[in-house]
């Protein structure tokens, strides 16, 4: 079996704790309009041309995006930083795109990690078959979990699908008595009214989650260059960034029901 990836990043200290290596899965079922990895949506290798200067000579090369790898080849990658898992109480984070999409494979490669002792994070969007996340299940420490708001209808015109599986399967993590972080990234007039705050306090105060933590992840556009290597459309240009007094606002609402509130990844 073998898992398509595109990229591999080490040192990480943003996707869990300690020092981690990040995998990134290539595929997504969802098409957020800010969606800062637009390359990882494809579940298939995509072929870009990149400009490099030599001197004074410019020349286009041809770069792939993606690359299928084996559970050994990934694993001699992750085993270069051993030491810095075990001194730092860091690990593998396993990302995207949307790991879920290839669950069998990441499975397979976080039974690897856990075999090792290794901390493991999922980092899911949350849109996928009770079963592929089931699979996982036994493999993973911590789980890093967006919510991009509560309203379906906002949901399925901002990301392309409903929220429904999404809350469906954090409430059988919650249930489970598995370890959450919630992502909720803080697009300006999609999801950071007043009533959008509302809906999602609301939420929350009637789930029991382990640990009560939630990351706002402030919009941003600078992955607009992306998206035109790849030929897209970025369709935010014109969106600014949210403000700080909307993102305390934020932050006060959900301390208030007693959660941990961390401005940014
Ligand atoms: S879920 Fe994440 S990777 Fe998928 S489209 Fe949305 S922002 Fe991009």
């Amino acid at each position: 079996m073998k898992g398509l990836i595109f990229d591999i990043k080490r040192y990480s200290t943003n996707d869990g704790p300690g020092i981690r290596t990040t995998v990134f899965f290539k595929g997504c079922p969802l098409n957020c309009l800010w969606c800062h990895n637009p390359e990882s949506r494809l579940h298939e290798i995509q072929h870009v041309n990149r400009r490099r200067n030599i001197g004074d000579m410019a020349f286009e090369e041809e770069e792939a995006i993606g690359q299928w790898y084996t559970v050994a080849e990934v694993m001699r990658e992750l085993e270069k930083d051993t030491l810095f898992y075990d001194e730092s109480g860091g690990g593998i984070t396993f990302s995207g795109g949307e790991p879920l999409v290839q669950a069998g494979f990441v499975a397979q490669l976080a039974a690897e990690c856990r075999k090792r002792g290794w901390h493991t994070s999922l980092d899911t969007c949350g849109y996928a078959n009770r079963k592929a996340l089931q699979l996982l299940e036994p493999y993973i420490n911590l789980y890093l979990y967006d919510l991009k708001g509560m309203s379906p209808t906002d949901h399925w015109q901002h990301t392309g699908v409903d929220n429904g599986i999404i809350i469906d399967n954090l409430l059988y993590l919650v249930e489970n008595r598995h370890d959450i972080i919630l992502r909720y990234p803080v697009i300006p007039g999609m999801n950071d009214s007043e009533n959008h705050l509302l809906d999602l306090l609301h939420f929350l105060m009637n789930i029991s989650p382990v640990k009560r933590e939630i990351h706002l992840l402030p919009y941003h556009n600078i992955q607009k260059n992306k998206y035109e290597r790849l030929g897209l459309t970025y369709k935010l240009e014109d969106l600014s960034s949210p403000t700080t007094e909307s993102l305390e606002t934020m932050k006060k609402g959900l301390e208030s029901i007693g959660y941990s509130v961390k401005i940014g990844g």
